[in-house]
């Protein structure tokens, strides 16, 4: 149908056919009550979601939607469910997952009376028959990630000290923390003789004493 082309052309070659995030609902009809479900595998041109975790690049997202028309537009039901790529907040490890993410969203139709009152952060419209679930599943994902992944929920990050993953360092990892009533002690053991750090002035002592010994020896 070369009208279609033509129609949809200023929207953007993404937006042109019913394909990945893009659905075309022409079938559905606009009599309120029609309903259709969509099952649909995405494989995602970009990256999505947050900083510290997000559906990578690549991935395939399922979609399991019902498509529903009412009267101001088509509500769409259903989950996303994703991968997902993350690093953890606490021990800073890559780790894999997956979300998912429950959409209940009214798409308005252009010209409804939604479509003419509704501010643009309101609402998210149709572009003639077409739906993009683009910008609602990067809403979605936004709302349902977290800010502040863990690789597993109870995560035991580094330690403090040393600053090693405590999942490969083990429960027993710990260091010596000296009680602070014996620290002045422990100072004044290093600094006894016989205990080798004050090397630099026994040296110095030692090689004093040689040259003593030698002038004395002359
Ligand atoms: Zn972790
Ligand atoms: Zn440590």
């Amino acid at each position: 149908m070369p009208a279609d082309t033509t129609a949809r052309s200023r929207s953007g070659a993404r937006r042109a056919h019913d394909a990945g995030f893009v659905l075309d609902i022409r079938s559905l009809g606009r009599a309120p009550g029609s309903m259709r479900k969509l099952r649909r595998t995405v494989t995602t041109s970009e990256q999505l979601g947050l900083d510290l975790i997000a559906v990578p690049a690549g991935s395939e997202v399922e979609l399991d939607l019902r498509l529903q028309s009412v009267s101001e537009g088509v509500l769409v039901t259903g989950t996303v469910t994703a991968p997902v790529a993350g690093e953890c907040s606490r021990c800073l490890e890559q780790f894999t997952d997956s979300v998912d993410v429950s959409l209940t969203e009214l798409f308005a139709y252009p010209d409804s009376a939604t479509d003419k009152t509704a501010s643009d952060d309101e609402i998210y419209r149709m572009d003639d028959d077409l739906i993009d679930l683009e910008p609602l599943v990067v809403d979605q994902l936004g709302i349902e990630l977290p800010l502040q992944p863990l690789c597993t929920p109870d995560c035991a990050g580094l330690c403090p000290e040393c600053g090693v993953r405590m999942a490969i360092a083990g429960s027993d990892h710990g260091h010596e923390i000296l009680d602070p009533r014996w620290a002045g002690l422990a100072k004044f053991a290093s600094g006894s003789p016989g205990s080798g750090s004050p090397e630099g002035a026994a040296t110095g002592d030692h090689s004093v004493d040689i040259a003593r010994n030698s002038t004395e020896e002359k």
